[in-house]
This record gives C-alpha cells, structure tokens and sequence, in this order.
C-alpha cells in the first residue's frame, strides 16, 4: 500500500508540470484518472473473464489472458503507448488484470513477473519497451519481483505482425533464447507479459522457454488479443 500511495503522490507532482492525458484521445484529464470516460466507455473489452488461453493453438502456457479485442480504440491506446504518451493505457489495463488474476486465484501462485524482451538494437533505439513498461505495472500492483533478464530476442530479422501463423511459429523458434543464468526461476511460477497477443507464437515460445530454465508454470496476460480465430492455421 505504502508503494502505492507513493505513486500516486507522484503522479499529483508530475500533473502540475506534464498535465495527465488519455492515452486513447490524448485529452488532459484529472490527475488521477487513466482513460477520459468518452474512451472508457467504447473500449472493446473481450467478454469476461478475459481469457484467450483455448484460442491459443498449442498453448504452453497454463493461462493466458488478456483484456482487450485488438481493435478500435485499443489500436489507439496501445500505438500511445509505444510512443510513450500512453502509459495510462498499460497501468488501466494491469488493474483489470489483476482482478481477474485474483479471482481465479491465480494470484497467490505467482512467484515474479518477466516480459516478451525486444532486441537490444530496437530497445536502445525506441528507449523504451512497452512490454516491460506494462509488466512494472503488473508486478507493482501485485507486488512480486520484476525479472529483467530471463530472456532474450536475438534478431530484428522479420517483424512478427507482417508475418501470417506458419511464419510467425517458424520466427518465434529462431529470435527469443534464454539467457544464460536462470537458476532464479526453477520451480517458480512466473507471469509473463506482452502488450499484443496476435496468434500467441510468441508468447508460447517465451513461455516453453521459461519452463526449460525451470519455471513450473507460466500464465500469460498482454492488454489485448486479436481475433485469435482469424489467425488460427487452416484446418
Ligand atoms: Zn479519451
């Protein structure tokens, strides 16, 4: 509690200097609100409870949730976030989270939390990954150890969105490797976080390489999914 009343404390200062704005329509709005309620009240929330773990085609993970369908304004507020104006859209999105995380007690099981990494190149570049931003979200509200390093994205090579399933499965095998010392997560239940889960290939492959460093379970949560139908392969 005391961590997070410091956070809000700081976000009453930064407002008199940055004034808070929606991270959907960009609108100043009240220090301590995260979406104005225009865009609050057209988000397209995936029906409850959140989960897209089914939706998932050889899912590794043992939960996978997410918040959003990955259309409209959630395009809106996720393209802010990776621009850095929309962390608001992060932090609303960890608070629904965390709720149904807790009310299918998932919660208590959950040992750290880690993060889809981005290439080095990129992340130096951008300055900032919105997965990892979204993740310090998530571990703060559930106070639980941020893991910076378990993982690792080797190439730049392919963009995994312009890339359809077969393709995204093939160069999710190739970029994401463990990093060298992993003792910390043997036997640990670890929750791992992306902002977007397209067709869950890259998640999948993060997550059975956690369990190859020891993890014993892995829930997924990201902001949004896509319509994971549309992108399952051709039966
Ligand atoms: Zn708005």
């Amino acid at each position: 509690m005391k961590k997070n009343s410091k956070v809000l404390n700081h976000k009453f200062w930064l407002d008199l200097i940055m004034p808070n704005r929606c991270p959907v329509c960009g609108k100043v709005i009240v220090w301590n609100e995260l979406v104005c309620n225009k865009c609050e009240s057209n988000l397209p929330f995936l029906d409850k409870p959140f989960s897209v773990s089914e939706k998932i085609h050889n899912n590794s993970m043992n939960n996978a949730c997410a918040v959003f369908e990955y259309k409209e304004n959630a395009v809106k507020g996720i393209y802010n976030l990776k621009t850095r104006k929309g962390l608001n859209f992060a932090e609303y999105a960890s608070k629904y989270l965390v709720k149904y995380l807790s009310e299918n007690d998932i919660v208590s099981t959950i040992d750290c939390v880690a993060f889809v990494p981005m290439t080095k190149s990129k992340r130096r570049l951008r300055g900032y990954n919105q997965a990892e931003r979204f993740a310090k979200f998530m571990a703060r509200k559930l106070d639980k150890p941020l893991m910076n390093d378990l993982l690792l994205h080797i190439s730049d090579s392919s963009e995994q969105h312009t890339l359809d399933y077969n393709q995204r499965q093939q160069n999710a095998e190739t970029v994401f490797k463990s990093a060298l010392n992993h003792s910390d997560i043997k036997g640990k239940s670890v929750l791992l976080c992306d902002d977007v889960i397209t067709t869950g290939a890259t998640m999948n492959k993060c997550a059975e390489l956690l369990k190859s460093m020891g993890a014993n379970s892995v829930y997924g949560t990201a902001i949004c999914s896509t319509n994971l139908r549309k992108m399952s392969p051709k039966e």
